[in-house]
C-alpha cells in the first residue's frame, strides 16, 4: 500500500515540476512514507526521521513531509512538537496536505487560487513518476483503503480509517491508463481485498472487477491481496479459475492454529473453518500457490496453543508464510486490556522454529518443480540476471543478454530453493 502511495505523490510532484535526486543531500523536498504495524517498522521510521534533523539544520528551506501511519488519519498533534523541523504530515494515502503546502509556497507566482492548483495535481489521470514509464512491468492499485475488522492487535484501522472502496471506473480507468504506460501486471490491494465493492453502490465484487480487469488488452496478469477467510467468495475462486489473466495465488492470513488465540484476536473463524478453506481453494483452482501470516506470542499464548500452529502450518504445506512475533500496539484492544506476556525471547524461539519448518516446506514444494518449464513475467535485470514471477508468485532468476522486461515466457528450471529458483529460457 505504501509503495501504491509513493508513487502517487511522486507523480503529483512531478506535475509540479520536480524530479526525483538519488540523495537526500541533494533533496529540496523529503517525504518519508511510513509504516508502524510492528513496534519495529515504527521505530525504523522515527530513526529516519531523527537522521533527517541535520539536513535540515543546514539548510532551512528544505520541506520534510513525513506521511502514512506514524501520523494516521486523525493528524497527530503531538507529532508536530516532538519533531520541529518536520514542516508537513499528510495522512495515509493523501498527497493533499503536500501539494496544499507547496502550492500555498508558490500561490505568490500563481494567477491560480490555492485549491485550483491542488485539484489540478490531484485528479486527472495518474500518470507514473517519470523513472517509472515505459519500465514499470507490474504496479499496485489499491482498490480498498481502510480497514474496518477491528482484530484486537492490529493498529491499521485506527491509522488508516474505515474502509471504503475506490469507484469501479475509477479502478477501471486507472489500470487502462496504466497499462498504456507500459504495465504488465496489476496487483489489486485492500487489507481485506475480498469486501471490494461492499459499500458502493450496485452490485460490484472483486469477482465482478476481475471480470471487467481481464478484458484490457495488454494487461498480462493480474493479481490481488489480501484476503480474509471469512470473505473469499465462491463467485472469486471461479473467477481465478475462469479468467487466464488472473494468477493463481492466494494470499489469505491464519495468524493463528488455535481457536481460543483466534478468538482473541477477533478474526472470526475458528483453526478448523481455515484448514477446510484451504482444501476448498486448493480443490477448485488447480496449481494454486497460498501464502499465509502467522502472529508467534500473542498475549496469553501457552506452549500448548502455540503447538497447534505449528500442526496448522505443517499439516497444511503453504507456499509461503509471513511469520510475525507480537507487537503491542499502541490504543489496540489488545495493548490496552491483554498483557503482552509471552517474553521475547519465547516469541523468537516460537518464531525460529515456524521460520525452520516453513523454510522446509517450501523448499520441498519448490523442488517439485524442478526441471519442468514455468511461465514467468520478467520485471527487472540487474547485473546481466533477469527477476521474474510465475503466476503463482514464485521468484525465478534467468541470466540472460535479452531485453527481457515485460515479457511473459517459458522457464525451464533447473535450480530451486525455499525463497527463489534459477532456469533457462525454455523457447
Ligand atoms: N489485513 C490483512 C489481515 O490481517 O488479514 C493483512 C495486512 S497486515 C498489514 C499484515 C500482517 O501484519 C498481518 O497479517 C499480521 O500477521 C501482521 N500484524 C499486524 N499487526 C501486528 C502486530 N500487532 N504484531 C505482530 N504482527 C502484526
Amino acid at each position: 500500500m505504501n509503495v501504491a502511495d509513493s508513487r502517487r505523490v511522486a507523480s503529483a510532484l512531478e506535475k509540479m515540476g520536480y524530479t526525483q535526486t538519488r540523495t537526500p543531500d541533494d533533496a529540496d523536498l523529503i517525504i518519508l512514507n511510513t509504516c508502524v504495524v510492528r513496534q519495529s517498522a515504527e521505530d525504523k521510521a522515527i530513526g529516519r526521521l531523527s537522521s533527517l534533523r541535520p539536513l535540515k539544520t543546514q539548510n532551512p528551506d528544505l520541506v520534510i513531509n513525513v506521511m502514512g501511519c506514524l501520523v494516521g488519519i486523525h493528524g497527530n498533534p503531538k507529532f508536530q512538537k516532538r519533531f520541529p523541523w518536520v514542516d508537513v504530515i499528510s495522512p495515509p494515502s493523501d498527497p493533499e496536505p503536500l501539494i496544499h503546502f507547496l502550492s500555498e509556497r508558490s500561490a505568490k507566482q500563481s494567477t491560480l487560487s490555492k485549491q485550483m492548483t491542488v485539484n489540478a495535481i490531484l485528479d486527472g489521470q495518474f500518470t507514473l513518476p517519470q523513472e517509472d514509464q515505459g519500465k514499470l512491468v507490474s504496479a499496485y492499485i489499491p482498490i480498498v483503503y481502510g480497514c474496518s475488522h477491528a482484530c484486537t492487535y492490529c493498529i491499521i484501522p485506527s491509522k488508516r480509517g474505515r474502509e471504503h472502496s475506490r469507484p469501479y471506473d475509477d479502478v477501471l480507468h486507472e489500470a487502462q491508463n496504466l497499462v498504456q504506460q507500459g504495465v504488465k501486471e496489476i496487483t489489486l490491494l485492500g487489507q481485506i481485498v475480498d469486501r471490494y465493492g461492499l459499500d458502493l453502490p450496485g452490485h460490484h465484487s472483486l469477482a465482478s472487477l476481475l471480470h471487467g480487469l481481464h478484458q484490457i488488452k495488454d494487461l498480462k496478469r493480474i493479481r490481488f491481496l489480501t484476503s480474509h477467510p471469512n470473505w473469499i467468495t465462491d463467485e472469486l475462486l471461479d473467477a481465478v479459475v475462469d479468467l487466464p489473466k488472473v494468477c493463481q495465488h492466494i494470499e489469505v492470513p491464519n495468524q493463528a492454529g488455535n481457536d481460543e488465540v483466534l478468538s482473541a484476536m477477533h478474526r472470526g473463524y475458528t483453526a478448523a473453518a481455515y484448514r477446510d478453506l484451504v482444501g476448498k481453494i486448493r480443490d477448485r483452482i488447480p496449481g494454486v500457490s497460498i501464502a499465509t501470516d502467522i502472529i508467534v506470542g500473542f498475549p496469553g499464548e501457552t506452549e500448548a496453543q502455540f503447538s497447534q500452529t505449528y500442526d496448522l502450518l505443517n499439516d497444511l504445506q503453504m507456499d509461503v508464510a509471513h511469520l510475525a512475533r507480537y507487537s503491542p500496539r499502541p490504543g489496540t484492544y489488545a495493548a490496552l486490556k491483554l498483557p503482552d506476556n509471552v517474553p521475547d525471547e519465547e516469541k523468537m524461539r516460537r518464531f525460529r522454529l515456524l521460520e525452520n519448518l516453513q523454510k522446509e516446506i517450501s523448499a520441498e514444494i519448490n523442488a517439485r518443480l524442478l526441471d519442468t518449464a514455468v511461465s514467468v513475467l520478467f520485471e527487472e535485470e540487474s547485473r546481466g540476471r533477469w527477476r521474474g514471477r510465475t503466476p503463482t508468485n514464485k521468484l525465478v532468476f534467468v541470466e540472460s543478454l535479452e531485453d527481457l522486461r515485460g515479457q511473459e515466457r517459458l522457464v525451464r528450471l533447473n535450480w530451486t530453493g525455499p525463497w527463489s529458483m534459477i532456469g533457462t529460457l525454455a523457447a
